[in-house]
């Protein structure tokens, strides 16, 4: 039997990409050719014929469809079904903390759960989507620069569309990341560096014609797999936004993603104007876009001596960081930063309380939204939403066990 989430592939398929833009300067670029950023330097975004699509993709129709992200198929740039690339990207659940929230004298605390995705990150929205246009236009070979989770995304999407796959992570990336990605096929290197001193020996091998860049936003189809965490949520929410949205930022896909997703939305006749406040959660040990944010500034320069157990959020400089800006004070939010020690007791406080474990970025969001509750930033009853980006099982967790001797008595009672 066809899995649930696949039933759709077996479909005919229509598409309504009707050309690509830069983000900075409005050019226009074709669809149907490979790109990677605009002749500025900056991410392109694809656009899409919306009337056409307002007449296809509706509440009736979406109610027919698999609960997987290939469901807003008309928002997507995939052409034929044949190019998509696919593990099973279901749908992620909801999840409330209610005593978290009240324990910090809050209330309507939800996490978007996405650690339940292939390869037990977000990661696999964006890749899965890059790798499918990928196949589309016969690209053989792919490198990427990456703090984990993204390179074990593209090490599983390359094998599973019989790409080549070539990933470079900082040497201190955490283990389990590493052998993922090469466990899942790809050839891994540990850079004495930064994700972005990766980053520029990818750019390298790509400008001698090695193989194509698929770094955050160097090409234009990552966006739109990460933007279906912006449809997903609004439909799960029975076609509202929620108050605020704390997200975890390093490159800022998502947040960017999500903001074009509801422009997309209203376009679409789908949901009103009301927008969340979109906050950009940092480490205080790598926060460009706070210090950006907090200095009025249009992009924000690299951060030196980025530092934080966060893996995920230690990205000294995004290509995008006046698209997460314009997007957060579009929304009214904010950017800030939160400690590690912050952070970790975070994960704690939601393991214990609520049962739900989530990993260091996650907790940098329930960190900062305890601050925003203190600093009257977000009402005590407003509904704020936490991206979850991977499963807390990623990352090394504290030894609390204690041992037990079987061969002496046990004190049961004491147990
Ligand atoms: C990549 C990643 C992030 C940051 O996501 P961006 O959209 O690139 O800002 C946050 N958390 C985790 C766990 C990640 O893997």
């Amino acid at each position: 039997m066809t899995p649930l989430w696949n039933a759709n592939l077996t479909e005919e398929r229509e598409t309504f990409v009707t050309h690509l833009e830069c983000s900075m300067t409005g050019e226009r670029y074709e669809a149907d050719q490979v790109h990677g950023l605009s002749r500025v330097g900056r991410p392109l975004l694809v656009r899409y014929d919306l009337e056409a699509v307002r007449e296809q993709l509706t509440r009736e129709a979406l109610a027919e469809r698999p609960l997987d992200m290939w469901r807003y198929r008309e928002l997507l740039p995939v052409r034929k079904v044949e190019n998509i690339v696919s593990l099973g990207e279901a749908a992620t659940p909801i999840v409330s903390l209610p005593r978290t929230a009240a324990a910090a004298g809050g209330s309507n605390l939800l996490v978007k759960d996405e650690g339940r995705l292939p390869t037990g990150s977000f990661k696999a929205r964006g890749i899965a989507m890059a790798v499918a246009m990928a196949k589309a236009f016969g690209i053989t070979k792919i490198a990427m620069p990456t703090n984990g989770n993204a390179g074990a995304a593209l090490a599983a999407y390359g094998s599973r569309a019989g790409i080549e796959t070539v990933v470079f992570c900082p040497d201190d990336t955490p283990e389990i990341n590493v052998r993922e990605i090469a466990a899942q096929g790809a050839r891994v290197y540990r850079v004495n560096g930064l994700i972005d001193d990766c980053g520029k020996i990818v750019g390298e091998g790509a400008a001698a014609g090695h193989w194509f860049d698929l770094s955050t936003l160097k090409e234009p189809y990552r966006i739109e797999g990460k933007k279906t965490m912006g449809l997903e949520l609004v439909e799960q929410l029975g076609w509202d936004v929620p108050d605020v949205i704390f997200y975890p930022t390093g490159g800022g896909t998502g947040l960017i993603g999500m903001w074009k997703a509801f422009g997309e939305l209203e376009a679409l006749g789908l949901i009103g104007s009301k927008r969340p406040r979109m906050i950009a959660v940092q480490a205080e040990g790598c926060a460009p876009m706070v210090k950006a944010f907090e200095a009025g500034e249009e992009h924000a320069e690299r951060w030196e001596g980025a530092a934080t157990v966060a893996a995920g959020i230690r990205v000294p400089r995004a290509v995008g960081d006046f698209l997460i800006l314009r997007a957060v004070r579009e929304s009214g939010g904010v950017a800030m930063a939160v400690s590690d020690a912050d952070l970790m007791q975070a994960v704690d406080d939601a393991a214990r309380l609520d049962g739900l474990l989530l990993c260091p970025e996650g907790g940098a969001t329930l960190a900062a939204w305890r601050q925003a509750v203190a600093a009257g930033l977000v009402g005590a009853d407003e509904r704020s939403v936490l991206f979850n980006c991977a499963t807390g099982l990623k990352y090394p967790l504290p030894d609390a066990s204690k041992t037990l001797d079987r061969h002496q008595p046990v004190d049961l009672a004491s147990l």
